[in-house]
């Protein structure tokens, strides 16, 4: 089959595209809980409906992960991964439609996971479906949905990675914003973590006299904004990707609207950002607590050593010189190598790969795609560092919608995904 026939097929499948994203968001698979099950049992009626070969892999009952496998000529294998699971829908007056809802209107789909990123797997299984009526296909190819993939893989693609049940020879990633028609990329790689939880030890007293006891939240508090110090520690960066940081600064900047965003998305790429997300602390208002904690969330452009920047967190906690507070050891996974020890992960921006995937989306959007680096972290982690594929991101998702409220998904994305999903194993 022709490009210009899979790219014809995918107009036509605009009503199917759009039914499938809005059936999958109407099935709850967000956290804390992330069952996938539902999801995977839609996706499942729907391959056997179109007579599509798959399989289903659980680590945990709830969080089954199912691929979608079309039979090649060659021995190349090609991998689409993308995950089922989705963030909380937060607080739900602030959502138009409910969350749930999976409502089409004005061309959208709306509802928690629409962009992040249901609205990409009904688009692979739309391009799963027009590549199993082909007579042959030239490469084997396998869609994956995983579970977990907004709390790190354990149950979806890092299990499946550490478990080989993910190998092939490239792997797109179908997570992230891939800028649409206006504006297409390619994501080279994306950032990776320092998470740091911050422990503060005092003694508890009577609230009437606290002079007798010490207050772990007012020691936590004062050591806070020396890990925000981390976010002016310049990182060591790969050479090969200085273009691609421009680029991704670039991107970035475009959703930047006050002063303040400006200058934090100049930095973006070149030093960590800090957030610090949760803080615990106290059990009554008449009792000093004697236990505080407080959560960050420290991002790290990949290639950045992240022993180098926990050393330096120690540093900075040791420079508040607060006694009692110290960063919690436990959470932190020490690294097995220098390729576990690099944050995120990246491609190099020359490959055979880069270049089809790039065709591919060129004759799709009639636009050469740049190349960027995610500020969110991806199953290309896993893909990439664990599973050894070379893996690249081009997601249908739109620019600050993710994790939001009234989070939604264009059609227009959604039939452009087909395109680039069904035409890339054509072309590769
Ligand atoms: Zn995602």
């Amino acid at each position: 089959m022709s490009l210009s026939k899979i790219f014809s097929e995918s107009e036509k499948a605009q009503n199917e595209v759009s039914e499938i994203a809005s059936g999958l968001v109407k099935l709850n698979s967000a956290h804390p809980d992330g069952k996938t099950v539902d999801c995977v049992e839609y996706i499942r009626k729907y391959f056997d409906e179109k007579g599509i070969e798959y399989y289903i892999h659980a680590k945990e009952d709830n969080k089954p992960n199912i691929v979608g496998v079309l039979k090649g000529q060659s021995k190349k294998k090609i991998l689409w991964v993308g995950h089922l699971d989705v963030v909380p829908v937060g607080e739900i007056d602030t959502w138009t439609y409910h969350p749930f809802s999976g409502k089409i209107i004005d061309g959208k789909v709306w509802g928690r996971g629409s962009s992040d990123m249901k609205g990409s797997c009904a688009a692979a299984m739309v391009a799963a479906r027009i590549l199993s009526k082909q007579k042959s296909i030239p490469n084997t190819v396998e869609f994956w949905f995983t579970a977990d993939e907004e709390i790190g893989g354990g149950a979806g693609a890092r299990w499946l990675s550490e478990t080989k049940k993910l190998n092939g020879d490239v792997c797109i990633i179908g997570d992230g914003n891939g800028g649409g028609y206006k504006n297409p990329s390619i994501d080279l790689g994306c950032k990776g973590g320092a998470g740091t939880k911050l422990i503060a030890r005092g003694k508890t007293a009577h609230g009437s006299t606290p002079y007798l006891g010490d207050n772990a939240i007012m020691k936590l508090l004062k050591v806070i904004p020396y890990i925000y110090k981390i976010g002016d520690y310049k990182l060591k960066l790969p050479a090969e990707l200085e273009k691609t940081f421009k680029v991704s600064t670039k991107f970035y900047m475009a959703e930047a609207s006050t002063p303040l965003q400006k200058k934090a998305v100049k930095k973006l790429f070149f030093y960590p950002t800090v957030a610090c997300n949760i803080i615990n602390g106290g059990v009554k208002t008449n009792v000093v607590p004697d236990y505080a904690e407080a959560d960050f969330d420290i991002r790290l452009s990949p290639g950045a050593k992240v022993s180098e920047v926990r050393a330096e967190i120690e540093r900075l906690v040791k420079e508040a010189g607060i006694p009692g507070v110290e960063v919690d050891k436990t959470r932190i996974r020490t690294p097995t190598n220098s390729k576990m020890d690099s944050a995120g992960y990246y491609e190099s921006p020359n490959s055979e790969f880069m270049e089809k995937l790039s065709l591919t989306i060129k004759k799709a959007t009639k636009k050469k795609p740049k190349t960027k680096i995610l500020t969110g972290g991806t199953d290309g982690v896993s893909t990439s560092k664990i599973a050894g594929i070379p893996s690249l991101g081009y997601g249908t998702s739109l620019t600050g919608k993710a994790h939001q409220p009234d989070e939604y998904i264009t059609i227009e994305n959604l039939v452009l995904g087909i395109k680039v999903y069904a035409g890339f194993p054509i072309i590769f």
